[in-house]
């Protein structure tokens, strides 16, 4: 098998094919504190793309509650139980030179041991109908103390990490830098746009298979069985790509994002290398996020995909559960968004204040609004700008740290 190198594996790894990456790569990141389960995201998408008969079950954006839920129902608890088996104990990620590094074996590398027939590529299973069928059903369970359900903890619960939890998981389609629907299909229907990387089933060349719905980790490939073809997030192309009617040219984040209540969604795109590495653009917000503030860790990096889908931990959780989840910086993600800097408090208020998808930001310094201590540290609050750039360069918004306050006129007392 070609090897390719997975950064956020800090390796190289065996891939099906030979690497070839986009110019361009869809990506986000979710703040995984802020979310509140309105399911808004999933019914956008719903009413966007899965509307139709054969696609009841399909929700191409869901949201889970963590430990219990997932949709498909314990879709990471399975695919982490088949890897556990075909290298017991050997998940684990080590240190090389300072850098994590994951010395365990991903869905590709252990399908070598455990898959039968032997042409499959991918370690991975195929979903119930059952298991498609009942989303969120059940999962509002808080884990209890020594991991009881239903029992709450008896001391009450305070930050940084409860005894009792449970956390929302938003999730759509990670537009893989390696995906596993993309090496697993037989019949080479599934590409990756070389101007976005957004990753798509050519419907006239599907035949049905299920061999992505098999193989891709996240589940996020489905099948429809009244035209036994599969489909899957298409990351809203039109939208991205400034095509649709309402975006006037522009390039605009997708349904889920732009829907998202919480306020937690942040999308765009990010310039490749031709190594597979995201370029050095310091001012592009996904990519200070990820590289630069290192708070968004990539949802379970050990399964080998590159998602390119990145999420702020929650901070309440178990780090054990957390490190699982999301790999080794989970502690250095958290300690920087507990006490974040000047920057990053700014480059927050990004986050759902346009629709439109912001290529860089600017930062300008402002007046000391607040002096005060956090949890036994002194902290300051300073009211930054932060300006928003759109693709050619224009400005499309700017906002401040301190949100503004808006008084309603006698007119209108009431908000309705
Ligand atoms: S999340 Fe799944 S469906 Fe999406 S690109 Fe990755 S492997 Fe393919
Ligand atoms: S719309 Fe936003 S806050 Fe609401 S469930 Fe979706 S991600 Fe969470």
């Amino acid at each position: 098998m070609p090897q390719v190198y997975n950064w956020q594996l800090g390796r190289q790894m065996e891939y099906p094919h030979p690497s070839a990456f986009p110019k361009r790569q869809f990506a986000f990141v979710f703040n995984i504190n802020r979310c509140i389960a309105c399911q808004t995201c999933t019914m956008a998408c719903k009413s966007t793309w899965t509307f139709s008969k054969g696609q009841e079950h399909m929700w191409w954006a869901n949201v889970e509650t963590k430990p219990y839920g997932g949709y498909p129902q314990f879709w990471d608890i399975k695919i982490l139980k088949l890897l556990e088996e075909a290298n017991p104990e050997g998940q684990v990620w080590s240190r090389k030179n300072g850098q994590a590094q994951f010395a365990g074996q991903t869905i590709f590398e252990a399908a070598k041991k455990k898959l039968t027939p032997e042409s499959s590529r991918v370690l991975g299973y195929l979903p119930e109908d059952t298991e498609w069928n009942y989303p969120n059903i059940y999962e509002d369970n808080p884990k209890g103390p020594k991991g009881r359900m239903n029992e709450l903890d008896k001391d009450g619960v305070e930050l940084p990490v409860h005894k009792t939890w449970f956390f929302y998981l938003a999730r759509i389609c990670n537009h893989c830098t390696y995906p596993a629907c993309l090496a697993a299909c037989p019949r080479n229907a599934i590409y990756k746009r070389p101007e976005d990387g957004i990753v798509l089933i050519d419907q006239e060349e599907c035949r049905g298979y299920r061999k992505c719905v098999e193989a891709c980790p996240y589940k996020k490939a489905m099948y429809r069985g009244n035209t036994r073809i599969s489909e899957k997030c298409v990351a809203c192309y039109p939208r991205v790509e400034g095509s649709d009617p309402e975006s006037n040219g522009k390039p605009m984040e997708t349904r889920c994002m732009a829907s998202c209540i919480g306020q937690i969604r942040l999308q765009g795109l990010v310039n490749m290398n031709e190594d597979g590495i995201w370029e050095e653009d310091r001012y592009n917000p996904l990519y200070y996020l990820v590289h630069v503030a290192k708070v968004a860790l990539p949802l379970y990096p050990q399964l080998g995909t590159a998602p390119n889908g990145y999420y702020i931990p929650p901070r309440w959780v178990p780090r054990d559960y957390l490190q699982q989840m999301f790999g080794p910086g989970v502690d250095e993600a958290l300690e920087r968004y507990a006490n974040p800097d000047r920057e990053l408090l700014a480059v927050m208020q990004l986050f759902r204040r346009s629709n439109l998808i912001i290529y860089k930001y600017t930062f300008e310094e402002g007046p000391k609004i607040y002096e005060g201590t956090l949890r036994g540290k002194k902290v300051s609050v300073y009211d930054d700008t932060i300006i928003a750039y759109g693709k050619d360069g224009e400005e499309i918004f700017r906002t401040t740290v301190e949100e503004p306050v808006f008084e309603r006129s006698q007119e209108h007392p009431n908000s309705i």
